[in-house]
């Protein structure tokens, strides 16, 4: 063999940092607080920001390979830890807010953080888990407009630690298969299990998910992240703005709808990603009141997480001209995998069928390799029909769990079984059609939750959709559908079987409904299905 003559330059968040302070110092950096009041700062403030707080942590004894926890809100300090910590060597480890305390202190004994930046508005829910946390020796706490007096006790300030450092730090050099930083997945099928990201993976995956037919994140865009900075790394956004020079705005508490659209419109935001049950209530909102907002600058709104409904994508584009790009991928995938962009010749379509292009969930980024397979591990073909498991792998894909946990979820062969049910078409649009826990079995047929929705979703009265399983005493499983209603509208069960029959086999069509307020959510704002399952599972046998 003979070896190429290039650099062995490694890839880490260290180099991007440099960057931001090299060449963007002016790109801004906009943060809504808990009282609604925007922060204004520069990236050549952030990175002398980043500084202080490495220069912070290490006094405080943080060494590498550390792990610093974050229980906090999208803002500026959380992007200083996303790349302060990393950038010395250190591991930062992001907690979801959104979890019971116990769950939160399970991981962060798992993970034994060592230092926690925590939000001072969530102080009370740090406080329900803190003691039980052996690892933690500091806590550091970001300030907040609404009780700005000082912190006492056993608690360090963030502002007061950073005022106290220069603003500069002799970065090391770092290895780039250094853990860079740790994310739990929600535990929606077990316990929460750690997936540590490399400096190499989020490098690579913030380089490839920025490329146009990606995100597409360039220097002139203005990145709002309302995907919480705890879920997935924020999906790699701040990296990505950060590695481009854009602007970044991050909205802090108030993920509702008109708060963001506020946030949104006065910004010019002009690429904005989060769950699809964010976007259903921007959509309602819009629709009400059209002309509330000027959203003209938005280029694309990153839609993942769980399945977009293709009548919100078609919804955003017809009625208020905004442009849905359609992305899936897992807390294990760094997160990205897989983009809906319709390829060049299939822009001959109609726009119907490409509207049916871009709600499947993709075709893998490069780098990404997928495939499925059956119940006794044969590759299935790429022919649209065959179901099977979707397996990933590529260098920003786990290649095992932090405490070795989940070992049944790799393959000899080196994939990562992802667990998602899904078809993969001629062209490699992959299609979800259920993740394997919530998948319904009726008779020993097999119905797709997510189709159901769809169509469902597609009803003028309805607002959100979800199907589950419900027991049923000759079927074993049938599907039920729970509904919530848009304000002020009305459907019955006949009539949303009524708009749904003709597109499926008749015993796909749903055996009852349930009409609900909302339906539950999980810490990441997904649907919630074990619940539906837990309170009206069984429905159908009380019939
Ligand atoms: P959890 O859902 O357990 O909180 P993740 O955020 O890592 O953890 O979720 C990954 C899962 O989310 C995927 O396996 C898939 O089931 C689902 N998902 C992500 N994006 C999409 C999408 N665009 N369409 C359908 N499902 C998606």
């Amino acid at each position: 063999m003979l070896l190429g003559r290039m650099m062995n330059f490694p890839l880490t968040v260290t180099h991007f940092l440099r960057r931001a302070k090299d060449y963007f110092p002016g790109s801004e950096i906009v943060s809504r607080a808990t009282d609604k009041s925007l922060h204004r700062s520069t990236y050549s403030a952030f990175y002398g920001r980043a500084c202080r707080l490495a220069n912070a942590l290490k006094k405080l004894g943080v060494k590498q390979g550390d792990r610093v926890a974050t229980l906090c809100w999208n803002h500026q300090p959380h992007l200083e830890a996303y790349f302060g910590v990393p950038a010395m060597g250190a591991v930062v480890h992001t907690l979801n807010l959104r979890l019971h305390p116990s769950e939160i202190g399970y991981i962060a004994n798992h993970a034994e953080d060592k230092v926690v930046i925590v939000d001072r508005s969530l102080l009370p829910l740090f406080e329900k888990f803190a003691e039980t946390v052996r690892s933690i020796e500091k806590v550091i706490v970001v300030g907040d407009p609404h009780s700005q007096a000082p912190v006492s006790g056993a608690y360090l300030d963030y502002e007061t630690l950073l005022a106290a450092e220069p603003d500069t730090f002799d970065f090391p050099n770092l290895d780039e298969n250094a853990a860079a930083m740790i994310c739990y997945t929600s535990g929606t099928t077990g316990n929460p299990k750690g997936v540590v990201y490399s400096h190499r993976s989020t490098v690579l995956h913030a380089l490839v998910a920025s490329l146009p037919d990606e995100l597409g994140v360039r220097q002139a865009d203005t990145v709002l992240p309302v995907v919480p900075m705890f879920h997935a790394a924020a999906w790699g956004l701040p990296y990505m703005a950060v590695g481009a020079g854009a602007k970044i705005v991050f909205p802090g508490p108030h993920l509702d709808p008109a708060s963001l659209l506020d946030l949104m419109a006065a910004e010019k935001a002009t690429i904005a990603g989060g769950v699809p049950t964010i976007w259903i209530g921007i959509l309602a909102l819009l629709d009400k009141d059209p002309k509330k907002w000027d959203l003209s600058s938005i280029r694309a709104m990153v839609i993942g997480g769980s399945a977009a409904p293709a009548t919100m994508i078609e919804g955003f584009q017809t009625r208020h001209g905004l442009e849905v790009l359609h992305a899936w991928g897992m807390t294990e995938t760094n997160p990205l995998g897989t983009v809906a962009r319709v390829k060049h010749h299939l822009t001959k379509l109609s726009a119907e069928d490409q509207l049916r292009v871009r709600a499947t969930q993709g075709y893998a980024a490069p780098f990404v390799e997928v495939r499925h397979t059956d119940d006794s591990g044969n590759v299935l073909p790429w022919n649209g029909e065959s179901m099977g498991e979707l397996e990933v792998r590529g260098p920003w894909v786990a290649a095992s769990y932090f405490g070795g946990e989940g070992s049944d979820k790799f393959t000899a062969d080196g994939w990562f079984k992802t667990g998602d049910v899904v078809t993969i078409d001629k062209e490699g649009y992959v299609k979800i059609t259920d993740r394997a826990k919530d998948v319904i079995k009726s008779g020993g047929e097999w119905i797709s939750s997510v189709a159901l929705e769809n169509a469902l979703m597609s009803h003028p009265a309805v607002l959100e959709a979800a199907v589950f399983a419900a027991k049923h005493a000759k079927w074993d499983e049938r599907p039920v559908a729970a509904i919530v209603l848009k304000e002020g509208q009305t459907a019955t069960k006949e009539d949303l079987t009524t708009h749904i029959e003709s597109r499926f086999a008749k015993f796909w069509l749903p055996e009852d409904y349930v009409f609900l307020n909302q339906i539950p959510r999980t810490s990441t704002g997904k649907f919630l299905k074990s619940k539906l399952r837990d309170e009206h599972g069984e429905i159908l046998l009380k019939k």
